[in-house]
């Protein structure tokens, strides 16, 4: 399994997106799908299969913007079906979400959002998410604060991407007992499971700690721990031997 996530200056995003989706392929997958913001607009493509079906059958790589996430599934809650790849959208279609892991709580999770009129389209964790930030989006009115709220509800495993229409030049990560790394090039910032998916383009890295959190943009990284404590990036950058 495995996540990528790409936001670059000018750089039409979805191809490289599944190219680096392909070098995490080693981890093992059974469904792929990518998430692209264009002119503001959210579009998802996914389905269960391998990277080339999925992709000869849907295109992936044509979707087209310069903000993207891609994911690579090991199904665990639901089988793989198209439904259940990711990324996950909620019920608004303003924002998309990628998911390594596990959430424990997603049960009583999804029972509180089904009272509040929430509609759900897959078996999966994951989609848990999507809805919950869309939720607290009511109440905090801003999207970081409402992603920030949504990871203390829930429990278990994570990797995190999250990309939405209201901020379309960020992606949002977090992670907690699964792998996320930062990946800094020139204009385009990178966000995947492993360094490998984009050691192509830079070996400037953050690796990330459990229980960080933060956004991407072209040319900026922010990054803070759950508790609220904001983390000095420049100390964290390493360079990795090419
Ligand atoms: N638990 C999630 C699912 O079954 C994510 C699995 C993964 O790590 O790919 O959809």
């Amino acid at each position: 399994c495995g996540i990528v996530g790409i936001v670059s200056e000018d750089l039409n995003v979805a191809p490289l997106v599944v190219e680096c989706l392909r070098r995490l392929e080693y981890r093992g997958y059974d469904s792929v799908g990518v998430a692209v913001l264009d002119d503001g607009k959210l579009f998802v493509r996914k389905g269960a299969g391998k990277i080339d079906s999925v992709d000869s059958a849907k295109c992936l790589k044509c979707l087209h913007g310069h903000t993207g996430v891609g994911h690579t599934r090991w199904a665990t809650h639901g089988p793989p079906t198209d439904e259940n790849a990711h990324p996950h959208v909620d019920c608004t279609g303003r924002l998309a979400v990628v998911h390594n892991g596990i959430l424990e709580n997603y049960r009583e999770l999804k029972s509180w959002l089904q009272e509040r009129g929430h509609v759900f389209r897959s078996n999966t964790d994951t989609e848990v998410f999507a809805h919950l930030v869309e939720e607290y989006l009511k109440e905090e009115g801003d999207f970081f604060k409402a992603f920030k709220k949504s990871l203390k509800a829930i429990r278990g495993s994570y990797a995190l991407a999250v990309v939405t229409s209201l901020e379309p030049r960020k992606i949002f990560f977090a992670r907690k007992h699964s792998p996320l790394v930062i990946g800094i090039a020139d204009g385009k910032m990178f966000v995947a499971s492993d360094i490998p998916a984009f050691l192509e383009y830079t070996n400037k890295v953050v690796i990330l700690n459990d229980g960080e959190l933060g956004y991407v943009e072209p040319r900026g990284l922010h990054l803070e721990t759950l508790e609220g404590g904001v983390v000095d990036v420049n100390r964290r950058v390493i360079v990795v031997p090419w």
